[in-house]
């Protein structure tokens, strides 16, 4: 006893009780878990029984958590959309083209070093109006639209910021800035 006071004495102890739970981490979760695999049937049937008996708290706990995490997982996900580097940003847009490409019948093929170089090339800028366009934040464009007999190889492609692209759709007459007369 370190206290006279049992009071005192009390709070001494699970003062010291917690610090050791707390240094004990590992040995404490092992003592649970052996715990619970020793009462397993009877957890599960008081858990049945309880769930019998609270069919309505039941209901609306679980519904509640699915709402919950619901959000959660949506929230996750849309973090992790966010977060992605930018190369991988434009690995999957480079996927979405080799689909596109292959829906439309198109010949060729690239790859992100492809896309690497036509960066360097464009100097960073968008094709069409010059204006900066970060990396993994553009379009990728087919000069001559897969639609009209353009091929899916980098010789068709510009990258574009977005309002470029989407204002020349699938129209031809585009000439990209890289291209000098010859
Ligand atoms: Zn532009």
């Amino acid at each position: 006893m370190a206290y006279k006071d049992p009071i005192k004495e009390r709070e001494y102890q699970r003062v010291y009780q917690r610090k050791w739970r707390a240094e004990n981490r590992g040995k404490v979760s092992t003592y649970w878990k052996r715990f619970a695999e020793g009462h397993r049937e009877y957890n599960l049937n008081r858990a049945r029984e309880w769930n019998k008996a609270n069919r309505d708290k039941r209901y609306t706990y679980d519904s509640k958590y699915s709402k919950t995490h619901r959000e959660k997982r949506r929230l996750g996900a849309h973090n992790w959309y966010k977060r992605r580097s930018a190369t991988s940003i434009v690995k999957q847009t480079i996927r979405r083209q080799k689909r596109r490409a292959l829906e439309k019948k198109a010949i060729g093929y690239f790859c992100e070093g492809d896309i690497k170089m036509l960066f360097r090339q464009q100097a960073g800028c968008c094709a069409y109006c010059l204006e900066p366009i970060a990396y993994g934040q553009f379009h990728i464009d087919h000069v001559i639209p897969l639609s009209k007999g353009g091929t899916n190889w980098r010789r068709n492609l510009a990258l574009t910021c977005a309002t470029c692209n989407l204002s020349k759709g699938n129209k031809l007459g585009y000439t990209p800035s890289w291209v000098f007369p010859a």
